[in-house]
């Protein structure tokens, strides 16, 4: 692992919005399951519709036990503010939406998450705002996509199926230069393994359903940024969407970010061991893992992340999609599930998302079968990976 300025995570973690003489010294602290907050006087009333930001009204903006997970999330992104959604989804949608405006244009890394892509093919060109797609992994090529009208740049780096990175410091100092707003998806990394903030990116959202949570039991979306771009999202998109994450579940993702650095230690020192493992078997053909000498942009992805784990891509050197098929289902502790960052192993095969009559194995992508690798031990879950090549 590269070392780069961290913050202190233990405090952070620990004891940073946790003020105990609030609420009993509970270690815990409480779920605040209220939707309203009373007022005294109408003046404190008027200056909370005035200000909404500055204080407990309604759970729909600010909450006690959501602001202290928020403060969190924010310092670990090395941001000025936060705001919590009920889904990585929801906090996509109201990071791009705050920022465009009919006519303008936005410059996409291709194949962006499913929902994202959704929102840029079928919602977004209803309000008339229009999305280019670009591979993304020079910054010439963002330079290229540019148009006059272009106001956003929508990265994603690693992404999670075959961890293409983008470069993000020339990239985000290009957009300063042009007045674009920059917003990457951080799941694949989090902040404990790279902080784009600190490399020039204005909004950083990372799904909190994945490792933040680390025990898939809630969902939850973190948006990171200046205190001006957050104040302008909660006023707007966040009250007006309504998704703000819900008190049970903001305390779930507390409890999980205790945790978060001895998870994803613990997931990335197993992911190199089942790694290793697989690279020398002789079913397998290919390995896609960013942080594998063997990475095409192994390089870049040294320069601006500080580790991964738990994801990578396996391709079978049989090509049919019968031995991708056989070999997902006749695993016995990887269960067969979207989602990751819990502490279950996973497996998914691309070919699962697709016509099975549109399967090319001339085409690797259809040939990609992804794995995560949970808390589990991985002796345990490599004697089920050989189980079953071995069944092939
Ligand atoms: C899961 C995921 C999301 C969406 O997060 P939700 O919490 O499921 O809405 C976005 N980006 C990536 C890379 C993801 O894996």
């Amino acid at each position: 692992m590269k070392p780069f300025p961290k913050p202190d995570w233990s405090a952070i973690l620990n004891e940073m919005g946790e003020t105990r003489e609030d609420y009993f010294r509970a270690v815990s602290p409480p779920i605040v399951q209220s939707s309203n907050f009373a007022f005294k006087k109408v003046d404190d009333l008027r200056q909370a519709f005035a200000d909404e930001m500055g204080g407990y009204l309604y759970s729909r903006g600010l909450n006690p036990t959501v602001d202290i997970l928020r403060k969190k999330l924010a310092a670990l992104d090395g941001a000025e503010d936060a705001l919590v959604f009920n889904s990585g989804a929801a906090a996509i949608f109201a990071g791009v939406l705050a920022n465009v405006k009919s006519g303008d244009h936005i410059v996409s890394v291709k194949a962006p998450y499913t929902w994202v892509q959704k929102m840029f093919d079928v919602i977004l060109p209803r309000f008339g705002v229009t999305t280019s797609y670009i591979d993304g992994k020079t910054v010439d090529q963002w330079k290229e996509a540019t148009q006059p009208n272009t106001t956003f740049y929508y990265l994603e780096s690693p992404n999670s199926w075959d961890y293409s990175l983008q470069p993000l410091r020339e990239v985000a100092s290009f957009a300063k230069s042009k007045n674009i707003v920059t917003l990457i998806d951080n799941s694949y990394c989090t902040p404990y393994f790279q902080r784009p903030i600190e490399l020039g990116i204005d909004l950083v959202m990372q799904t909190a359903t994945k490792y933040i949570s680390g025990h898939s039991d809630t969902l939850g979306g973190v948006l990171s940024g200046s205190a001006a771009q957050v104040r302008k999202i909660f006023e707007s998109e966040y009250l007006n969407i309504g998704s703000g994450i819900q008190p049970f579940n903001a305390w779930l993702l507390i409890r999980g970010l205790r945790t978060l650095p001895m998870r994803l230690e613990r997931i990335e020192r197993s992911t190199q061991v089942v790694l290793d493992h697989l690279k020398k078997h002789p079913k397998v053909e290919k390995l896609i893992f960013p942080l594998d000498p063997s990475f095409p942009q192994y390089e870049l992805a040294l320069s601006q992340m500080r580790g991964a784990c738990g994801l990578f891509t396996l391709v079978l050197k049989d090509r049919s999609m019968e031995s991708i098929v056989r070999f997902c289902e006749s695993l016995r502790h990887f269960l067969m599930a979207v989602s990751w960052g819990g502490h279950e192993s996973l497996v998914i095969p691309k070919c699962a998302g697709m016509d099975p009559k549109g399967y090319d194995p001339d085409q690797i992508e259809h040939r990609y079968i992804r794995i995560y690798v949970g808390l589990e031990e991985p002796e345990h879950l490599i004697a089920d990976l050989d189980q079953a090549l071995e069944g092939l």
